[in-house]
């Protein structure tokens, strides 16, 4: 990724300014920053659905994004769980993960539905409706959809936010060793540094749309992580 630049149409400041970073095949990578800082627009231009005014983007050697080049959303392979981007209500468990599916024979379909189902532990829920379902095990779902395809790569933008502390560090460490089973490249956007130190190999620091720090959880703190927590009586 290399010199992203992007405004809003109704706005003079850039949203994303010079973002760059190159990252390695399966790695886990966090976006932190405050609210407003960019982290959904980066997110956004690489899935496609903005384009930059300046900027390249390669994915696995083919151009996405460049001066002349414009790979349709579609078309990426990437996978998205944004945190609007919510299941079908319609649709049961099973048929939500075959959505993206189409171009595989019924029995692929189902095959693949039920290998991702299993990877996130929703197997027993194919039936199910997602208003039948808890905020986490929609996510899961969510998340199960958006690997199904086997995606190139990731993108993960605050899909916990809506869960109780208890439930988000649950799925964060579920989210961890899924990611890591399904050797996925990924980026995750999150305010949470709790999270980015979790799930992330490295962290990505934005503010204002420019990247102001990029390293491995354990050189960005000053703090010792995953400190045992005290409970004092
Ligand atoms: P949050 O943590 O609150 O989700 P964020 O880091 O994801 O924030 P963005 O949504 O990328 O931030 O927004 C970056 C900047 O672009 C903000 O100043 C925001 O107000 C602005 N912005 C976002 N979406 C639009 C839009 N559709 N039109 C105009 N400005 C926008
Ligand atoms: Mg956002």
């Amino acid at each position: 990724i290399k010199d992203l630049c992007f405004a809003y149409r109704n706005s003079k400041e850039l949203a994303v300014n010079q973002f760059s970073m190159n990252i390695e095949t399966g790695e886990v990578i966090s976006i932190l920053g405050r609210s407003g800082s960019g982290k959904s627009t980066v997110l956004r231009i690489l899935a496609g659905l903005e384009v930059p005014s300046e900027g390249e983007f390669t994915l696995f050697g083919e151009t996405m994004f460049g001066k002349s080049t414009f790979v349709q959303p579609e078309k990426r392979g990437i996978g998205l769980v944004f945190q609007d981007y919510a299941l079908f209500p319609h649709m049961t468990v099973f048929d939500n993960v075959k959505f993206g599916l189409s171009k595989l024979s019924k029995t692929d379909r189902n095959k693949r539905a039920n290998e991702v189902l299993e990877l996130v532990e929703m197997q027993d829920y194919k039936k199910r409706f997602p208003h039948q379902l808890s905020g986490g095990q929609q996510q899961r779902v969510a998340l199960a959809r958006a690997l199904a395809p086997n995606p190139k790569l990731l993108l993960l933008d605050e899909p916990f936010s809506n869960l109780d502390k208890e439930l988000q560090n649950k799925i964060r460490e579920e989210l961890y060793s899924i990611l890591k089973r399904a050797q996925i490249t990924s980026i995750f956007v999150t305010h949470d540094e709790d999270d980015a130190h979790t799930i992330a190999d490295r962290i990505v620091k934005l503010d204002k749309g420019k990247v102001t720090k990029i390293g491995r959880p354990c050189d960005m703190l000053g703090t010792p992580l995953k400190r045992p927590e005290v409970i004092l009586k």
